[in-house]
């Protein structure tokens, strides 16, 4: 009998006990993938579908808004390497989902966006159904790849191709569509149970060849001024002991991307953090493990990189385009970076290899204590009201008592003052905006963490930023996750100063002046507290991270600090014509 042909009409009265249907069949595909968690907002068509998955045990966290729950997804999978799981309603539910699943897919975190949709015969035809819209078409440029299942007797290897194309190879986004007649379809449920199909090794290691392992050892046994650049492919890699291996033999100064903080500690003697411009420029020999050369690094050229032609890359990746996306890369090491950390590990590991020559390592050494030096003043400051410095040299404080909590940051100034100023010590703890620098995945990316590792979490968010998804603090208190927010408040986006040329409105850039962002999170039923100083501030935090309630605190910040679009103000159009 043809899989269709076993599909029994929901309409033939049958005895249930026999039977399976669509909700169930797409409940028991995950479960068997050891999926346990869904992120979603519920609604027609798959409201009854998040209800029976927690009645079968999983754990299903409700948002408020979708763009919120994707993002927790994609951060999920970040986290876990297993893809993270977001169902939305259709049309416009999907439509909000969809943001977070193209950023996923930038980033490289694996999730599957899962929405309901309408009717397949009334879309096609454009007879307007309720929430009428072809989803799958819209979705196919955006993510990496994208299935409609119409049978449920396909639902088993509908789930499993998602699951298979987010984690193997480059992760990325995998958009399912499952129409909301294909819930109800009924099947026999033994025929059920045997259409699952339970994935099998879904990421394959991928060995690198051992003539390009070779290459790239003879270019960096050469160099003289070696330099190891960590991206967040290499912290979701989960090789951290291979990393921190082939670092601390080989000597090399390494330099973290944003999110691979932490995967070797920010104080660690190699670490090359606070000498950033120096190593990128000097550097001879470059190995990129996990981090694309793209705006973050300046594309490999220009002023940051130093003299055009001083420099040899070698890539370590797991998406063989990425070779040369930039510039030359001279030594492509294609292959999974567990596999190819480990190739390059036991070369350096040879009784011959050469340590990095001195000079290169104290004129790097003594880069990074001069900067270190000149910032700690500014940290050190009991301002009031705050300036950034002076509220991150208190949390930086907190985190490094707290090695454990993962701290999720977006902004402009809260993200780039953050980020250089708060070390991290543990793999995988910094979350942020990641490769669009995109504002609103603060509370996404928080409660997700929370839920995922049950860890604590501090969330550290600019005004603005926190906005965009400021409503779950709803979720968080729902929940009751040991999530602590801290709203750096400078009344505005960049800082608090812009007007109105007429004064007839505000600036485009300020917000309500003196907000209590601290009085939404009361309103749940969670803690809210005002602080003015960095002493209070970090009473604040350290009371919120030992009780673990939900907490929100309003940090007042000078709205004369920040500067326009934080460290990227370059990116800003200038207009030449200037009207009187
Ligand atoms: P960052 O922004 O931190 O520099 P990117 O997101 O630019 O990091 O780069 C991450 C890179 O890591 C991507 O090119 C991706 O293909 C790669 N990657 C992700 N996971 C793996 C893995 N397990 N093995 C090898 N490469 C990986
Ligand atoms: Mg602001």
């Amino acid at each position: 009998m043809s899989a269709v042909a076993q599909i029994i009409d929901n309409s033939v009265e049958a005895d249930t006990q026999d039977l399976t249907d669509g909700f169930h069949l797409v409940i028991d595909a995950l479960k068997l993938n050891g999926i346990d968690t869904i992120y979603g907002v519920p609604g027609i068509p798959i409201t009854d579908l998040g209800r029976m998955a927690q009645a079968e045990g999983i754990r299903v966290i409700s948002f408020r808004h979708e763009q919120n729950a994707g993002n927790a997804a994609a951060i999920a999978g970040f986290l876990t390497k297993k893809p993270g799981i977001c169902l939305t309603v259709s049309a416009p539910g999907f439509l909000n989902g969809l943001t977070a699943l193209a950023n996923a897919t930038t980033n490289c975190f694996p999730m599957i966006l899962i929405s309901g949709s309408s009717e397949r015969e009334i879309v096609d035809l454009q007879q307007g159904d309720y929430e009428e819209m072809d989803q799958l078409a819209i979705a196919k440029p955006l993510c990496k790849a994208a299935f409609r299942v119409l049978h449920a007797a396909d639902i088993g290897i509908g789930v499993a191709r998602a699951i298979r194309a987010a984690v193997s190879g480059r992760p990325g986004g995998v958009y399912l569509d499952l129409p909301a007649k294909l819930f109800s379809q009924v099947m026999d449920a033994d025929a059920g149970a045997k259409s699952l199909v339970k994935v099998i090794d879904p990421a394959p290691a991928q060995l690198p060849a051992p003539a390009a392992v070779k290459r790239a050892l003879d270019l960096l046994k050469d160099a003289k001024r070696p330099l190891i650049v960590l991206g967040k492919g290499a912290a979701y890699a989960q090789a951290d002991d291979e990393i921190r291996d082939l670092v601390e033999k080989s000597g090399i100064p390494f330099l973290p991307m944003s999110m691979a903080k932490g995967l070797l500690p920010d104080t660690h003697p190699q670490s090359a953090g606070a000498a950033r411009s120096l190593v990128l420029k000097d550097a001879d020999v470059v190995v990129l493990i996990g981090a694309r050369l793209n705006w973050l690094l300046s594309h490999g050229k220009g002023k940051t990189w130093g003299e055009p032609g001083s420099k040899k890359f070698i890539q370590i990746d797991i998406e063989p385009r990425e070779m040369d996306s930039n510039v030359e890369i001279a030594a492509p090491l294609v292959g999974d970076i567990g596999s190819c950390v480990s190739a390059l590990l036991e070369g350096v590991s040879a009784g011959d290899w050469p340590a990095p020559p001195a000079e290169w390592v104290s004129t790097v050494n003594s880069r990074k204590e001069a900067n270190i030096a000149k910032m700690a003043p500014r940290l050190l400051k009991n301002s009031t009201p705050m300036d950034f410095h002076s509220a991150l040299g208190a949390l930086r404080t907190i985190i490094k008592e707290r090695p454990e909590t993962i701290l999720v940051n977006e902004g402009a100034n809260t993200l780039d003052l953050a980020r250089g100023i708060i070390d991290m010590y543990q793999p995988r703890k910094r979350l942020d905006v990641g490769t669009w620098g995109v504002m609103g995945i603060g509370m996404g990316f928080a409660i997700a963490a929370a839920v995922e590792t049950g860890k604590p979490v501090l969330a550290v968010e600019g005004d603005s930023a926190f906005g965009f998804s400021g409503m779950e603090v709803e979720t968080v208190c729902r929940y009751n996750l040991p999530v602590c927010v801290v709203v750096f408040n400078n009344n505005g986006i960049y800082r608090g100063t812009d007007s109105d040329p007429h004064g007839r409105d505000p600036g485009t850039t300020v917000f309500v002046k003196d907000s209590r962002y601290d009085k939404m999170m009361e309103a749940f039923g969670g803690v809210g507290v005002n602080v003015t100083t960095p002493h209070e501030l970090s009473r604040a935090v350290n009371a919120a991270l030992d009780s673990g309630r939900p907490t929100l605190i309003n940090a007042v910040i000078d709205p004369e600090a920040g500067s326009e679009s934080g460290n990227i103000g370059s990116l800003n159009p200038q207009s030449v014509v200037k009207k009187k």
